[in-house]
């Protein structure tokens, strides 16, 4: 089977995932804004990344987890009473 790639991801309207294995840390990048080649399988992309947090180099990446990224996901099931 052939790894998912950044390209793929673009094509689809899919977001990278990737997460610091440092710190935690989390977000959705466009991966059209990417600095590497279309054909990158994502899962290795997160080997060429660094978490601007905490500095870290153990970054996973794969593709979206959730539909519209994690931040979306969050606030759809943030209870509305957390301040
Ligand atoms: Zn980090």
């Amino acid at each position: 089977m052939q790894p998912v790639t950044l390209s793929d991801l673009t094509r689809d309207g899919k977001l990278l995932w990737a997460w610091c294995a440092s710190c935690g840390r989390e977000r959705d990048i466009d991966p059209a804004s990417v600095p590497l080649p279309g054909d990158y399988a994502v899962p290795e992309v997160g080997a060429r990344m660094r978490c601007t947090a905490c500095g870290g180099r153990k970054v996973r990446t794969a593709p979206e987890l959730y539909p519209g990224g994690i931040v979306v996901h969050r606030d759809r099931w943030r209870s509305p009473f957390e301040s």
